[in-house]
């Protein structure tokens, strides 16, 4: 039994909050009126974010993109509320987790989706590889928080000077003119066999090819995961929106693309 029926695990969240005596609502809105908690919690805590819509209320992939947006505007104005960082919000999260979104973005260090999207633990369930390149394996993490945790919405995420991106774009384009590749002490094959789709897509575009290979990752990386088989009855339900963006590392700020 490999497929997946395990979705409803947000109503099993809710119901064993409300079976602790928690109830829906005190749950969602532990961090609105957080008490004492240690770390960044507490009193500090509930005044950053007062103000701010929890995302954890959001049910419709629009709204939740746009609190992702929201929330990057924020970040990049270097107004981040940092919410869902308390110890009381943690504490809650013991028997269930709800995100309301899953990020598939690459692993520079520089672009952390829960930072940059100015979002707390278990708001987002995030996969990172090199380039945001996938494979089966990849796939199925990426699919497990719309597939198993409900979560309406799925962000393919890319990045201003991708190094796996320009690795491969390098890689690429000296094996199709016969030139010398420039030694590096790692190896990255798969990663630029991955990731020649997007090379053949970009080209022929204008601007920096390797912006327009950034680009054309995404573009490809979000059709090819709403065809996946966790994924495609979800889309084609409607009960699933894939969208994409590039990280600026300049601004801060995530630009939808399509
Ligand atoms: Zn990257």
């Amino acid at each position: 039994m490999s497929t997946l029926h395990i979705r409803g695990n947000r109503r099993a969240l809710l119901t064993t909050a409300g079976a602790a005596g928690l109830g829906v609502v005190s749950v969602f809105a532990l961090d609105a009126c957080s008490a004492d908690g240690g770390g960044i919690g507490g009193e500090d805590a509930a005044a950053q974010t007062a103000g701010v819509p929890d995302l954890q209320d959001l049910e419709n992939a629009e709204d939740i993109w746009q609190a992702l947006l929201d929330g990057n505007q924020r970040w990049a104005d270097g107004a981040a509320v940092h919410p869902h960082a308390d110890v009381q919000w943690r504490e809650s999260l013991v028997e269930g987790q709800a995100p309301r979104a899953a990020v598939f973005s690459c692993v520079d260090s520089r672009v952390a989706p829960e930072l940059i999207f100015d979002t707390g633990v278990g708001d987002i369930m995030v996969t990172r590889t090199a380039g945001e390149v996938f494979d089966p394996l990849v796939s199925e993490s990426v699919s497990y928080g719309p597939a198993a945790l409900e979560a309406p919405l799925l962000v393919v995420l890319g990045h201003q000077k991708c190094g796996a991106v320009t690795a491969a774009h390098e890689a690429l384009l000296a094996a199709e003119e016969g030139t010398e590749l420039e030694e590096h002490e790692y190896a990255l094959p798969e990663t630029v066999e991955a990731l020649r789709p997007a090379y053949e897509a970009a080209k022929g575009e204008s601007g920096d090819p390797v912006d327009a290979m950034i680009k054309a990752n995404v573009l490809l990386t979000i059709e090819a995961l709403k065809g996946h088989p966790n994924l495609a009855e979800l889309v084609a339900d409607g009960e699933l929106t894939v969208v994409g963006g590039v990280y600026s590392l300049e601004t801060g700020l995530v630009t939808e693309i399509s």
